[in-house]
C-alpha cells in the first residue's frame, strides 16, 4: 500500500509542471529594441487613437521589467539582450553570457542561452531581426564576446550557432565571411524568400540588406520586412516537426529611430512589430499551435525618454509630408513651427538645453513593459528583473 502511494507521488512529481508553471511546446519572444512604454502609447495614439487597441494591449498578462545592467543603471542593447537570453546580468558592451573571472581573466565565466538550451533539447530554433543578424540583440542568443563590436568574431559565432534559421540584414559582413573565412558552417545562405519545404533539412541564414533594413518610411516597395521574415521563419521551424520551437523576433530599428529623434520612423517600426505579432497569432491559431505557445513581448530598454505632453486634444498626424517625403518631428516642435507635432515631444536630461542642440538621444533607465500570453505567462506579473524573462521561458519549456 505504502509502496503504491509512494509510486503515485513519484508519478505526480514527474508529471507536475516545473516550478508550478504550465508547460509550453513553443516559445516566441518579440523584442522591440528601445521600445519604452511611451513609444507604445504614442504608436496607439498615432495610428488607432486614444481608445484604440494595439495587439499587445489585448495580451492578458503584463509586468514591468527592470533593465539595469551589471555595471550601469542604464543598459545597452548587448547587456539587455544577454539578460533576457541567458538570465545573466553582464556589463554594458558584453555580448552573451560572458563574465570576467576574478583572479583568472583568461578564463571568463560562461553561461548558456535559451536558444542553446532549446536546441539541445530537440527544439527548432530561430532568430529574426530588422538590423544585422550579428547585432547586439540576436548575437546575445548565440555569441559570447567581451565586446559587441567584434563583428568578425561574432559573425563566425553566428555561423557556428545551433540555431536553424537566422534572418536579418548585414550582408556586407556576411559576404566577407563567404569570401575570406576559413570557418566551416552548416548554414546555407540565401538572399531571397523561401518556403517551409525548402528548409526542412537545412539550416538557413537569410540576408536581406547590406546593413540594417531601411526605415519603413524610407523602404523601397517590395523590400523584405519583419512580418514576412517572421512568417517564413516560423513556418520553417514548425515544418521541421521537432519537439517544439523557440523563436526570437526583433524590431531592431525602433531604437535607432529614437536615437536619431526620428519619431515618425520609430512609430512606424513599432506598428510593424505589432502587426507582426498579430500575424503570428493568426498563423499559430490556423496551425493549431496557439494554445501550446508562450508568447512574450518586451523591450531591452527605453530609448529617448519620449514624453507625451500637452496641450492634449485630438491627436493629429505626427507626420508631415513634404515633396512626397515624410519629415520627422526633429526641431519643428521646439521651434514652434509644427502644430501637427504638438502631441509628442522629447524630454531630455538637459532641460536647460534646447532639443535641437542635442545631436542624439540616449537609452534611459526606465522600466519597460513585458506582455505575456499562453502557457507559463501567469508568471508575467508585478515588477521583474530582465533576467526573469529567461527563467519564464526556460521553465515553461521545462528545460
Ligand atoms: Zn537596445
Amino acid at each position: 500500500m505504502i509502496k503504491a502511494i509512494l509510486h503515485a507521488l513519484v508519478l505526480m512529481t514527474i508529471l507536475a509542471p516545473a516550478h508550478g508553471t504550465e508547460r509550453a511546446k513553443n516559445v516566441i519572444l518579440f523584442i522591440g529594441d528601445g521600445m519604452g512604454p511611451t513609444v507604445l502609447t504614442a504608436t496607439r495614439l498615432q495610428f488607432l487613437g486614444p481608445g484604440g487597441q494595439l495587439e499587445v494591449d489585448k495580451f492578458p498578462h503584463l509586468a514591468k521589467v527592470r533593465t539595469y545592467s551589471l555595471n550601469d543603471y542604464v543598459t545597452d542593447s548587448a547587456a539587455g539582450a544577454t539578460a533576457m537570453a541567458s538570465g545573466m546580468k553582464v556589463n554594458n558592451g558584453v555580448i552573451g553570457p560572458w563574465k570576467h573571472r576574478k583572479g583568472n581573466p583568461e578564463k571568463p565565466v560562461l553561461g548558456t542561452t535559451i536558444l542553446e538550451l532549446a536546441s539541445k533539447a530537440g527544439l527548432a530554433t530561430g532568430l529574426v531581426t530588422t538590423v544585422e543578424s550579428f547585432h547586439a540583440t540576436p548575437a546575445a542568443f548565440y555569441a559570447r564576446n567581451k565586446s559587441r563590436k567584434q563583428y568578425g568574431e561574432i559573425v563566425n559565432s553566428m555561423f557556428k550557432s545551433s540555431a536553424d534559421v537566422i534572418l536579418g540584414g548585414g550582408d556586407r559582413y556576411i559576404q566577407n565571411f563567404e569570401k575570406y573565412s576559413q570557418e566551416k558552417t552548416d548554414f546555407t545562405i540565401t538572399r531571397g524568400g523561401f518556403q517551409a519545404r525548402d528548409c526542412i533539412n537545412k539550416k538557413i541564414v537569410g540576408v536581406y540588406s547590406p546593413a540594417s533594413f531601411p526605415f519603413i518610411i524610407d523602404r523601397p516597395k517590395g523590400h523584405m520586412d519583419l512580418p514576412r521574415m517572421t512568417d517564413m521563419a516560423l513556418k520553417c521551424l514548425l515544418a521541421k516537426k521537432k519537439k517544439g520551437v523557440f523563436l526570437m523576433v526583433e524590431a531592431g530599428r525602433i531604437d535607432q529611430a529614437l536615437h536619431a529623434r526620428n519619431i515618425p520612423a520609430a512609430l512606424h517600426e513599432t506598428k510593424e512589430l505589432d502587426q507582426t505579432i498579430k500575424n503570428t497569432l493568426v498563423l499559430l491559431k490556423r496551425t493549431g499551435h496557439l494554445k501550446n505557445t508562450l508568447i512574450l513581448v518586451t523591450a531591452d530598454h527605453d530609448t529617448g525618454g519620449l514624453a507625451i505632453n500637452g496641450p492634449v486634444g485630438t491627436p493629429k498626424s505626427l507626420l508631415r509630408k513634404e515633396n512626397g517625403k515624410y519629415t520627422s518631428i526633429k526641431t519643428r516642435h521646439y521651434s514652434g513651427k509644427g502644430p501637427d507635432f504638438r502631441v509628442l515631444r522629447l524630454s531630455t536630461d538637459r532641460p536647460d538645453m534646447k532639443l535641437e542642440e542635442i545631436p542624439f538621444t540616449t537609452h534611459t533607465g526606465t522600466d519597460v513593459n513585458l506582455y505575456g500570453m499562453g502557457p507559463g505567462s501567469d508568471k508575467v506579473k508585478g515588477t521583474v528583473e530582465n533576467t526573469e524573462i529567461f527563467t519564464i521561458m526556460k521553465n515553461s519549456l521545462g528545460l
